[in-house]
Parts: structure tokens; C-alpha cells; sequence
């Protein structure tokens, strides 16, 4: 047998001070991390579990990308996030246990059509067309973990040079351990498995033109130009 037709690779994510590449498996987001976004965004956080949406590997798109206003939305929002790039395997590990299975972090942005995804909520629906929008993962290279601290650091975000999003991580309500342990009670999570981490407040449209730059302290941030739709 053979087959019909090849795939491109799997995309990969620069490793600071390094060659190395990092092959991208599946992505996880989380909703409603932080509690002034929830307030925003007109939601109660659930302080029972986290909750999860996923986006294909092939929404990854490099930082430094000049990408078109995508398709059928007149709402694209930035969310500036604190990713989380999984090395080891993990599945049933208590928090305690969680960290080992992170090799590094970096700055992502979980692009988003703010009008369907709202349009879908509002009917109960899936956020898929909201939310897995091709080239809509942007990430900056992964830093390795050791040397990084989680504690204190600040999570910003601007467009074309004001700031918008402002916050720390922190403010964060599930906790990267806590996120990893609730994850592995249901996937097998593996090495390649990317969490972006949830958004802090101060989302907002951007249009063609516009050149967002996110950053957290100790990591290579990350940005990306909108041009005209295709
Ligand atoms: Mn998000």
C-alpha cells in the first residue's frame, strides 16, 4: 500500500540557545483563566474545573508573520497568552508531579473571531469557527523551562505600540500544574502538546495594519501584522 498523497510536516517552534526544533502534536486552550477577562467577557469563572477548546497544529503561525485579516469575521481579537510546551509524557500526575513534564514556555497569541465565537456561544454551539482559525496560534520560540520563573512575571500586550493587555502571571486562576494534572485525567498528554494558558483582560478588535507585540518578562515575545483579507 502506499499512500495517496503526502502531508506537509508537522510544524516546528524554534528553541532559544539552541537548533533544536519543537515538532508541535495538538494544542489545548484554556477558557477563562484569568478573572477580570471573565468579568469582561460577561462569564462567571468556574472555579470547579478549567475548560478546554483545541486547535489544530496547523493553526501554528511563526511570530514575525504578516498574515490576511482572516475569513467571514468583523471581530478579530488578540489574546495574549503564557504557553506551556509539553516534554514528557503525562497522564493521572498529580500537581505535585506536573512540572516535570514541562520543557519550556513561550509567548503565544490565540487569535480569535470574536463574533462567531460569540455567535456560537450564544447558541450553544462549538467555538471551532471562532477559534481554529488557520494561522490563528501564533507562538515565539519555546524558552526551557530551567531558569524560568513563573511567579511575578508580567503579561502585556499592545497594538501598534499602545497597551491593551496588562496583567501577571499570577493573576492566573488555574495554575500551570493544575492545568497539566486536570489535563492528563483525560488525554495522554505527550511531548509536542502545546497549553496556551487562557488570555488576562483588555481583548480587543485589531483590523488591517495593525501590529500587535506581546511579551512576557524572561521570554522572546512575540508579534504579528494584519494585512489586507484575501
Ligand atoms: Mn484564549
Amino acid at each position: 500500500m502506499s499512500s495517496l498523497f503526502d502531508l506537509p510536516p508537522l510544524p516546528q517552534v524554534p528553541v532559544m540557545g539552541s537548533d533544536d526544533t519543537f515538532p508541535v502534536r495538538r494544542i489545548f486552550c484554556v477558557g477563562r483563566n484569568y478573572a477580570a477577562h471573565a468579568a469582561e467577557m460577561g462569564v462567571e469563572v468556574d472555579r470547579e474545573a478549567p475548560f478546554y477548546f483545541t486547535k489544530t497544529p496547523w493553526a501554528i503561525c511563526h511570530t514575525g508573520s504578516t498574515i490576511p485579516y482572516p475569513l467571514e469575521t468583523q471581530n478579530y481579537h488578540y489574546e495574549m497568552e503564557f504557553v506551556v510546551a509539553i516534554g514528557k509524557p503525562a497522564f493521572r500526575v498529580g500537581a505535585d508531579a506536573a512540572m516535570g513534564a514541562v520543557f519550556g514556555y513561550a509567548c503565544g497569541l490565540d487569535m480569535t473571531r470574536r463574533d462567531l465565537q460569540l455567535a456560537a456561544r450564544e447558541k450553544q454551539r462549538p467555538w471551532d469557527l471562532g477559534k481554529d482559525v488557520e494561522d490563528s496560534a501564533i507562538i515565539a520560540p519555546i524558552s526551557p523551562a530551567q531558569g524560568f520563573d513563573i511567579a511575578g512575571q508580567r503579561i502585556a500586550l499592545s497594538v501598534n505600540g499602545e497597551v491593551k493587555q496588562d496583567a501577571h502571571l499570577t493573576d492566573l486562576i488555574w495554575s500551570v500544574p493544575e492545568i497539566i494534572a486536570h489535563l492528563s485525567r483525560f488525554y495522554h498528554l505527550q511531548p509536542g502538546d502545546l497549553i496556551y494558558t487562557g488570555t488576562p483582560a483588555g481583548v480587543g478588535p485589531v483590523v488591517a495594519g495593525d501590529v500587535i507585540e506581546g511579551t512576557i518578562d524572561g521570554l522572546a515575545p512575540v508579534t504579528l501584522t494584519l494585512e489586507a483579507p484575501e
